[in-house]
């Protein structure tokens, strides 16, 4: 009786998706895809192009000569690995640079924060700028705040993201950093500190893009690790007037980004290829592994596998987006030269950890190979998903255009305990968890691009 409740009850909760698309009944599963996955979990290109990229790279912050660096990296190892087609489309961009960063509490409490400055913040002058700080605890709230509570302060706003698998926390909770300074701005805050977007309680901040509104005054815009921003709120509860030293020196200007792009042809050149790819920038502070090396790598490999074990039917392109971090400027940039239809896409662009869920968003004419998909990543403990629903950072406009697309969710528990942080280092990949995201990566590209013809020997 309980357990027939209980999963009643589940199915309610879960009733929009499973309303859309019950599951699909068991299908089998080709042999030889099932033969490409269980290889594939011996996988050793992905580590070895995640710790390559972020040893011999490191950071690689959108349209600097950091991410030129790491695009050279790409352009030589896609190359190495066999693939045909090579090639960087290149395309400039606005650019923002980090420079001194501090934070300071005045009164009535003297004692320093960490802080980290978000993505296309203002700049303060070097010496800092001072003021009161006016504090709320959700961004609400500063949304109905009078200007009078805020005009001439240094805003504060915290915020209550949760730790889920799917990462759903960081759109809703995101909203300080993506509309806080706009908002702030709007009502004169001379600046604004936002609770890190995060889950762990390192002193670590967690930066980040925003953009200020047309015609909205650009502020210098801040993030502190949760210690500090509870710390900072602790502050404030006194009850008496807290001032701050806040310097976030940043610089603005042009540069040059690109997305690197490497293909294994297929066998009828006329069918519309399969795109899979991840993100080569990364932020600044860390190593960028498990955003987005770690992604890029988990494509790459399972394209690779696909190619050494014979020839696909269809095309499969690899593409390394640029400028992920600053808005999908990679993305975009695809889409505005690739006009042609492709008969999917997948991006791996949510750190490291297992996969345990697909999603399918490939059309009714595609729909017997979204169930072959399923099937064939089931043995990896991965859960059939909607059949309606696919997401991907850089793809992510092309879905919203309709093209056909797939999600390999991957577990996000504690992905944002490091993302955007100088914890981003290699260190966080656990090379097993890597090897059975390359197996689902691999198994599905067998799937949506095969069939796979063997390799002949030759005499
Ligand atoms: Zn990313």
């Amino acid at each position: 009786m309980i357990r027939t409740l209980s999963a009643a009850l589940l199915l309610a909760a879960s009733a929009p998706a499973a309303s859309q698309t019950p599951p699909a009944p068991p299908v089998p599963v080709d042999p030889r895809v099932a033969a490409l996955r269980e290889a594939a979990l011996h996988d050793q290109y992905a580590w070895e192009i995640t710790e390559g990229l972020t040893t011999e790279v490191g950071q690689r912050l959108a349209g600097t000569e950091a991410e030129a660096r790491a695009r050279n990296w790409a352009v030589a190892r896609l190359k190495a690995l066999g693939f045909a087609n090579v090639r960087v489309e290149p395309f400039d961009m606005p650019t923002w640079t980090r420079g001194p960063e501090s934070a300071e509490i005045l009164a009535p409490f003297p004692q320093k924060l960490v802080v980290a400055a978000l993505g296309n913040s203002a700049s303060t002058p070097p010496e800092g700028i001072t003021g009161q700080v006016a504090g709320f605890d959700t961004l609400a709230d500063l949304q109905a705040a009078p200007d009078s509570a805020v005009r001439g302060k240094i805003v504060f706003v915290s915020h209550a993201m949760p730790r889920t698998q799917d990462g759903s926390g960081y759109g809703y909770f995101g909203g300080p950093r993506r509309q806080g300074p706009t908002i702030a701005s709007r009502k004169g805050a001379i600046a604004i500190v936002i609770r890190s977007i995060g889950t762990d309680y390192h002193r670590n901040p967690h930066t980040g893009v925003m953009s200020f509104a047309d015609g909205v005054k650009p502020i210098p815009a801040g993030a502190l690790p949760l210690p500090d921003a509870e710390q900072l709120q602790r502050i404030l509860k006194r009850g008496r007037p807290v001032t701050m030293r806040l310097t976030l020196v940043s610089q603005a200007g042009q540069g040059r980004s690109g997305n690197v792009i490497a293909e294994v042809p297929g066998r009828d050149p006329s069918l519309a290829p399969v795109l899979v790819g991840g993100h080569l920038d990364s932020w600044d502070q860390g190593t960028g592994a498990i955003d987005d090396a770690a992604g890029v790598a988990i494509a790459t490999a399972a394209a690779k596998r696909i190619r050494d074990s014979g020839r696909p039917l269809r095309t499969i392109r690899i593409v390394w987006f640029g400028a992920e971090e600053p808005g999908l400027l990679g993305g975009q940039d695809y889409m505005r030269k690739h006009k042609e239809p492709h008969w999917a896409l997948a991006e791996s662009d949510f750190g490291a950890g297992r996969i345990w869920r697909v999603t399918t968003k490939l059309g009714p004419e595609r729909d017997e190979e979204a169930k072959a998909v399923q099937a064939a990543l089931a043995p990896l403990g991965i859960v059939p998903g909607s059949r309606e629903e696919a997401d991907g950072s850089d793809i992510g406009p092309m879905i919203a255009a309709g093209a056909p697309a797939i999600g390999l969710s991957q577990d996000g528990t504690y992905y944002f305990d490091v993302h955007h942080t100088p914890d981003d280092t290699l260190d966080k990949v656990d090379p097993e968890a890597l090897r059975q995201n390359v197996a689902a990566w691999t198994a599905m590209l067998a799937v949506l691009a095969g069939p796979i013809e063997p390799a002949r020997k030759r005499p």
